[in-house]
C-alpha cells in the first residue's frame, strides 16, 4: 500500500508531496512541528502534542491552520489512509509562502500545513531499550527559546552526527555552566546514588517534553523521589541510572554518557520501570486501523 502524505488540504502520494520554493519553513526555518506516537493502530498524547502546538504557534504568531476539530480529523485521517499501527505521525506548520524577505509578509498568507506518517520498527527499539544507549555530550550552542518547538533544528542534527561519528547513538548539550540542558531530540534524565530521580525544570533553555509530562506525573504516582533542578555533566557520570525521554523513544536508558559507564553500564530499574508503565499514563486515542 502506498504512502500518504497531507499537504495542505490535500491527501496527496508521497512520492508527489511537495511545497512551494519559496515556503518560509524552507528559506528561514519559519514553522513549528510536532512529533505523535502511533501505537496499537491509536495516536498517543494527542491533546498534549496539539497544545503545544498551540504555544509554539501563538509564540511565533503564526495563525492556526485548521481548527482544532479539523485538525483532529486529518490527523485520524492521516493514520486511517497510511494504516500505520505503529510509528510516528510528524506534523510541520510554516508561516506560509511568501517573497523572500525577513520580516512577516505583509499581507497576511495562509500558514501551511504538511502531515506525514510513517511505521517504526518496534522491535529494534525495544532490543535498544534493553541494551541501553550511549550519549556524548556537546556544549548547547542553540538560541535562547528552546521551549519552542521550531523546524530550525541545525544544531540538533550537528549533535546528533557528532554522535553518529563517534559512534554513539545521541547527544546531551551542555550549557556554559556545565550543566546538561537536554538531548537532541529528547529530555535528560538521571537517577542518583541516592535514588532521587533528577530533570531540569522547564525554561526557555529546554522544550517540556510530552513524555517528561507524562513521566513526571507517573514518579509522582509511585512514590519516586523526585527533584526538578539542574545537574551537571559530573552529577550525571556519578549517577546510578541516566534515560532520556521522547515521544518515539519513550523511556530509554542510557549507559554511557562520554564513553563512561553510568551506575553498572547496564539499564536501571527505575528507567525500565518507566518504560513499563509509560502507556498506562499517557492518553491512548481510539483505534485507527
Ligand atoms: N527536547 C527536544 C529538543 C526535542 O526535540 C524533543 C522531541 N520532540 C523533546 C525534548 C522531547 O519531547 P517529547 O517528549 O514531546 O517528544
Amino acid at each position: 500500500m502506498s504512502r500518504i502524505a497531507y499537504v495542505n488540504g490535500q491527501y496527496v502520494p508521497f512520492a508527489h508531496a511537495s511545497v512551494h520554493i519559496e515556503d518560509r519553513g524552507y528559506q528561514l526555518g519559519d514553522g513549528v512541528y510536532e512529533v505523535c506516537e502511533i501505537r496499537g493502530g491509536a495516536l498517543v498524547d494527542e491533546r498534549r502534542h496539539l497544545e503545544r502546538l498551540s504555544r509554539s504557534l501563538v509564540a511565533l504568531r503564526i495563525s492556526s491552520p485548521l481548527s482544532q476539530p479539523a485538525l483532529h480529523f486529518v490527523l485520524e485521517e492521516m493514520v486511517r489512509r497510511n494504516r500505520v499501527r505503529d510509528g510516528l505521525l510528524y506534523l510541520q506548520v510554516t508561516r506560509g509562502v511568501a517573497r523572500r524577505d525577513h520580516g512577516f509578509p505583509e499581507q497576511p498568507v495562509k500558514p501551511a500545513l504538511v502531515v506525514t506518517v510513517r511505521g517504526l520498527d518496534r522491535k529494534k527499539i525495544e532490543a535498544s531499550a534493553a541494551a541501553g544507549i550511549s550519549v556524548i555530550t556537546v556544549p548547547d550552542d542553540r538560541w535562547g527559546r528552546m521551549d519552542i518547538k521550531t523546524i530550525g533544528l541545525l544544531p540538533n542534527a550537528l549533535a546528533r552526527q557528532r554522535a553518529k561519528d563517534t559512534g554513539a547513538k545521541d547527544a546531551w548539550f551542555v550549557d556554559s555552566d556545565g550543566f546538561i540542558t537536554e538531548g537532541a531530540s529528547s529530555n535528560a534524565w538521571i537517577v542518583t546514588k541516592e535514588g532521587v530521580l533528577v530533570t531540569r525544570p522547564s525554561s526557555n533553555r529546554i522544550l517540556t517534553g510530552i513524555t517528561m509530562t507524562v513521566v513526571k506525573q507517573i514518579a509522582a504516582s509511585l512514590q519516586i523521589k523526585f527533584e526538578e533542578r539542574s545537574f551537571s555533566v559530573q552529577e550525571a557520570l556519578a549517577a546510578d541510572e541516566a534515560f532520556l525521554t521522547s515521544a518515539t523513544q519513550i523511556v530509554m536508558p542510557v549507559v554511557r554518557i562520554d564513553g563512561e559507564k553510568i551506575g553498572a553500564g547496564t539499564p536501571g530499574p527505575i528507567a525500565k520501570r518507566l518504560r513499563e508503565v509509560f502507556h498506562q499514563s499517557a492518553e491512548i486515542g481510539r483505534k485507527l486501523i
